[in-house]
């Protein structure tokens, strides 16, 4: 692993920043960092915007696009965590990894699971609203349980 400095989801090093206040670390990727000597850099976009605990929020298909809806009272949350993680690249230029926590809707990079507005389950391979960010910067970016 070539990276020298990789953005982590910071539930990942066990922060208890879930949206229900849980901790999810995931050790052995954030000791394989550690091994490959990259420097980490923290970041949780939800827990700086909507403060823990918060209610939990899907990637949702509207007729607008993809969007972050909370789940029980679809409030959308996009526009908050796509400007924190433009500030957060912005201010951290030299991130040449992410490593973002699967599945969730802000973080997961190919495991973000997508909604109608049924609730129907459409796709299960999405990239959350940071990770897409991360993407369209260029940026080499994996989900942590296929680091
Ligand atoms: S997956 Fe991302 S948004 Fe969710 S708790 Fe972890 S760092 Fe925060």
């Amino acid at each position: 692993m070539m990276a020298k400095k990789a953005a982590v989801s910071a539930c990942l090093l066990g922060r208890n920043c879930r949206y229900n206040g849980e901790i999810k670390e995931n050790k052995e990727a954030i000791e394989k960092l550690k091994r490959a000597g990259c420097e980490i850099v923290e970041f949780c976009p939800e827990e700086a915007c909507f403060g823990t605990p918060r209610e939990a929020m899907d990637l949702t298909l509207t007729p607008e696009g993809v969007k972050a809806l909370t789940k029980f009272t679809k409030e959308d949350r996009t526009t908050p965590v796509a400007d924190y993680a433009e500030t957060f690249f912005t201010q951290n230029p030299d991130i040449d990894l992410f490593v973002g926590k699967a599945r969730s809707p802000s973080c997961g990079v190919r495991t973000a699971r997508l909604y109608d507005e049924e609730g129907n389950l459409i796709s299960e391979k999405e990239s959350g609203i940071m990770a897409a960010e991360a993407k369209v910067r260029g940026i080499e970016a994996v989900d942590d349980e296929n680091l």
